[in-house]
């Protein structure tokens, strides 16, 4: 499986950011080796489609209802005839700030496959749950209800502990595939791939990746700058190759 790279800008970015989109799109078209989605604001896909046809493009949200009377929401028919391909589901800030539950993001889920869309499906444990040793409880029970009963079929799930993102904090490596592990551990059938989300670098996700157990990064801040982006696609494909030679998980005693 291509491990994948997602970066998520959040709110922000306009029209004066499709440079840096074109070269983000650039760099995936020259390292082919990982699987790049960028998610910019839903007023850039179109336009990011436009300028990059070939680069993965995701949005950051959309709404349970296939359509409706909802104000100043977009549903997953829209996001994807905007361009996108995948949109971003169950993200702490949007669990946090707008109080949504796995039961919403459940029929978000269900929505967003029916209008075609591919599902990154992120959850992960407060600081509080953390320090509590209930992480994997936590995530585990997160995943099943927001799940609702779904498959792994054109899914992938971000582990992305609330107390890490955008804090510089990351967990121990260990911890990180030991979480990995047990999220795949609750698909019955063909698990998706897993990626791991908060405050990464290209320096920490070297490291990252290259203890095993990860498929990828979902990455904030460091997608709104093509070169901390690129190094972060380039530090995987690098640690890929130690990946290789380590092949139970790349664990080295060195
Ligand atoms: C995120 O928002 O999903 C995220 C991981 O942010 P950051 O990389 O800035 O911590």
């Amino acid at each position: 499986m291509r491990p994948m790279l997602v970066g998520n800008w959040k709110m922000n970015g306009d029209g004066t950011c499709l440079p840096l989109i074109a070269a983000i799109a650039d760099a995936a078209a020259r390292y082919p080796g990982v699987e790049v989605t960028l998610c910019p604001p839903a007023t850039l896909l179109d336009r990011a489609r436009s300028i990059a046809p070939a680069l993965g493009l995701g949005a950051q949200d959309c709404h349970a209802e296939r359509d409706g009377a909802h104000t100043g929401d977009l549903s997953a028919a829209m996001l994807r005839e905007a361009g996108a391909d995948l949109v971003l589901l169950g993200h702490s800030e949007r669990r946090h700030d707008h109080g949504e539950d796995d039961a919403l993001i459940a029929a978000k889920l269900r929505t967003a496959r029916a209008a075609g869309l591919r599902v990154l499906l992120c959850v992960g444990e407060t600081a509080a749950d953390h320090a509590a040793g209930r992480s994997v409880a936590v995530v585990r029970e997160q995943l099943t209800r927001s799940l609702g009963g779904a498959d792994g079929e054109g899914l992938a799930i971000a582990y992305e502990p609330v107390w890490a993102i955008g804090s510089d904090r990351v967990p121990e490596g260990a911890e990180v595939a030991a979480i990995a592990d047990a999220i795949r551990d609750s698909f019955p059938g063909e698990a998706p791939r897993v990626l791991y989300g908060g405050s990464v670098t290209a320096e920490n996700g070297a490291a990252l990746f290259a203890q095993g157990g990860i498929d990828g990064f979902l990455v904030g801040r460091q997608s709104l700058d093509a070169d901390a982006f690129t190094a972060i696609l380039k530090a995987m494909l690098q640690a890929s190759t130690v990946r290789h030679r380590h092949p139970e998980g790349g664990h080295c005693d060195r």
